[in-house]
Order: structure tokens, then sequence, then C-alpha cells
């Protein structure tokens, strides 16, 4: 089965009305393919970018709750008003800055889920838990937190594999090892659902450029690429999307 790829352009808090205008421009001139485009600027560009663009949008994360008084935060309801069709959660940042622990990332994911957003889910090890051998047992229980209890969420959620330490680095996993991490997920998953885990987009994401991106997206488990620092740039995105169409797998 083939998967259609999918790029997802995390703006963090960068970006500007300006900005908006050079990605779309950018993006437009792009032939027209089977990829998905998903640009999660800062939440109040979301109605900018949708005046101006036909590409999807996505929110960089939501409240678990449906609306009440929680200041600061921004429902999933809100975020589809604004244009998104999309949501990252349980980027590593809200993780550690934002103290968002495993339970709080499954309900904003379940959330998502209800009111109808596609959910980019980001799991990732740090380097301390890498060199200690202990990559598989923390994203076996980053997707358990989420998957084990609910395991019909899957089939409507992308997901991102994140190393920490690749994370604005500028140190990428090589190919083979993001090859072989996607792979363990990707079986990891069946264990939910067969069926959605071969179905399952999994995005590669750890500083990711026009340089590194095109033996990425060559690997059989690499779906495509959840990209920050280089998405900023709308040539070297539009670059980057451009070769995971350029890249089609056996
Ligand atoms: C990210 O923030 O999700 C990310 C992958 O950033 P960068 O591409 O800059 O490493």
């Amino acid at each position: 089965m083939q998967r259609t790829p999918l790029i997802a352009a995390n703006w963090k808090m960068h970006g500007s009305t300006a900005l908006v205008q050079q990605m779309s421009a950018a993006l437009s001139e792009l032939p027209p393919t089977n990829l998905t485009i998903v640009v999660c600027p800062p939440a109040t560009l979301l109605p900018r970018f949708s005046q101006v663009s036909s590409f999807a949008l996505g929110g960089q994360t939501l409240s678990h709750e449906v609306s009440g008084a929680y200041t600061g935060e921004l429902s999933a309801e809100l975020l589809q008003e604004a244009g998104a069709h999309y949501v990252i959660v349980g980027h590593s940042e809200r993780r550690t800055l934002n103290n968002e622990d495993d339970a709080l990332v499954a309900a904003k994911l379940e959330r998502a889920v209800a009111a109808g957003l596609i959910p980019i889910l980001c799991i990732g090890e740090t380097l301390a838990q890498r060199q200690q051998e202990k990559t598989e047992q923390v994203l076996a229980q980053q997707l358990d937190a989420v998957y084990a209890s609910q395991p019909e969420l899957l089939a409507k959620s992308v997901i991102a594999y994140e190393p920490v330490w690749a994370i604005g680095t500028g140190e990428s996993a090589t190919p083979e090892q993001a090859q072989a991490t996607h792979a363990f997920i990707r079986q990891h998953l069946a264990q939910y659902d067969t069926q959605s885990a071969v179905r399952a987009k999994i995005l590669y994401g750890g500083s990711v450029n026009a340089g590194n991106c095109a033996a990425l997206f060559q690997q059989a488990d690499i779906d495509g690429a959840l990209v920050g620092g280089a998405s900023l740039k709308p040539a070297e995105f539009a670059q980057i999307c451009l070769a995971v169409t350029q890249g089609a797998k056996e």
C-alpha cells in the first residue's frame, strides 16, 4: 500500500503577515501532486493564511477543554474557525516548557479528533534516553498513553517522530537511524490496529532541510516531515515539498 506524503511546517513563535504572503507565493508554484502540505503558523496568522492559500493549515497546540475560563488557551473549535484542519499535539517544546505529560497529550489528541481536527502527534526521545538505549521504551510509552485504550484514534492521526536531540540543533537523525525507529513505531502501532498501522503516516522531524531531506524521504517508513527552522524559508520549504514528491518509493 502506497501512503501519500505529508509535509508539515511548524513556525513556532515566528512569522508575520509578510511571511504568509511569501510562503503562499512559493508554494503556489509547486506542481500539482498527491502531497499534503500543512502549515502551522502562530494561530493569529491562520485567518490571513486562509484568505490567500489553498494548502491545509494547522494549529500548534490546543486546549483539551471544549470552552471555559482558560485564559490564553485555544479550543479545537476556535482553531477550526480560524481555518485549521490539523493540529500539532505533544510537541517536545510543549512537553518540556509547558509540562504537558502523556495524560494531557492523550486528552488533547482525543479532543482534537472529537472536534474533527487531524492531530499530528509528536513523540521522541531525549539524547540521554537514546544513549541509555531507552528509545523504544520511551516511544512505546508515549504511544500507549494515547492509543492503548482508544486504538480507534490511530486511523484519525498522523504521527511525527521527532528525536528531541535533533530538534533545532542542526543534527538530524541519519536516514538509517530514522528508518529503524519509524519501522519500530509502525510495528508498535500494529498492536492497536494492523490496518491503521500500515496506513499511518509517520513523519520525521528534527533539523530537516533541503540538503538532507531526499535521503530521509527514500526510507520505506518515512512518509514526510515536520519541519521547523527550514519552514520559515519559503524557497527551502518549497524545495523540501518538491523532494518528497520526487522520492517515489516502491
Ligand atoms: C520542530 O520544531 O518540530 C522541528 C522539527 O524543528 P527543526 O526542524 O528546526 O529541528
